[in-house]
């Protein structure tokens, strides 16, 4: 009798945990990695990354601010040099928040979690170094909005960036260095995605007065899709693999 109690214990078990998994598996990816905000909400967000030419990063910094507007900055970690610390802080002075594009550029749905995490960690590290202080990074894109593995999943990379304390990573909706095709294809809730090239920041000098003419107001990534501040715990800060072991 309580062999036969327990099994239908465990066959209810089962039957129960099988919605709970699928409903995981089919949790949709849009929520996860966010292509836009709130349509209903005349906000856009311009996002810019890479910074492989620090120069133009600077030119755009200087003409959101002349132009009243702010978003969100990507850069790769490797970009953020020692010695460039007032630069950025020149950035966060105009309200342009700092986000992270990961270290190196490499697409990172097939890395494993720790690699994903010391990416991660290093970016944060970097720009820590230059500022001379703590800057909590918020938000994150992906190189190339990579994140699936070979086999269409996108488990593991969640997995790593979840550890880093990202419950989201950025893509975009707005990919369009031609302004016409820019302006035709923003809306409410918008991420707009440029790089640090002359064709890009034409094509922001273009649109962004257009935009503000017809209302829309121009946040941060973070503000945007209104996340909160980062959890990342101060014991994360041990970014070489012996350290995050122990973890
Ligand atoms: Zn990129």
């Amino acid at each position: 009798m309580l062999k036969k109690l327990i099994s239908l214990l465990l066959v209810c078990a089962s039957l129960l945990s099988i919605p709970v998994a699928l409903a995981e598996e089919e949790d949709p990816l849009s929520v996860f990695a966010i292509r836009h905000g709130r349509r209903d909400e005349k906000k856009i967000a311009v996002t810019v990354d890479d910074f492989f030419n620090l120069d133009w990063g600077w030119k755009i910094r200087d003409m959101w601010q002349e132009m009243g507007v702010v978003g969100t900055f990507f850069p790769l970690g490797i970009r953020i040099l020692p010695e460039d610390g007032p630069k950025w802080q020149e950035v966060i002075d105009a309200g342009i928040e700092i986000g992270s594009h990961n270290w190196g550029h490499y697409p990172m749905g097939k890395s494993d979690t720790y690699s994903i995490v010391n990416s991660l960690g290093r970016t944060q590290q970097a720009l820590d170094a230059a500022l001379g202080y703590h800057y909590q990074i918020n938000s994150f894109r992906p190189p190339e909005g990579n994140i699936k593995d070979g086999n269409g999943s996108s488990k593991t990379f969640r997995r790593g960036v979840n550890i880093f304390g990202y419950e989201h990573v950025v893509l975009w909706d707005v990919s369009q260095t031609n302004p016409e095709l820019a302006l035709q294809k923003v809306q409410n809730g918008s991420i707009l995605l440029f790089h640090t090239r002359k064709k890009d920041y034409d094509c922001m000098k273009a649109i962004i007065p257009q935009l503000l003419e017809q209302g829309y107001e121009f946040v941060t990534v973070s503000e945007l899709l209104e996340f909160g501040p980062n959890e990342i715990s101060s014991e994360l800060y041990v970014y070489n693999k012996a350290d995050y072991q122990q973890k």
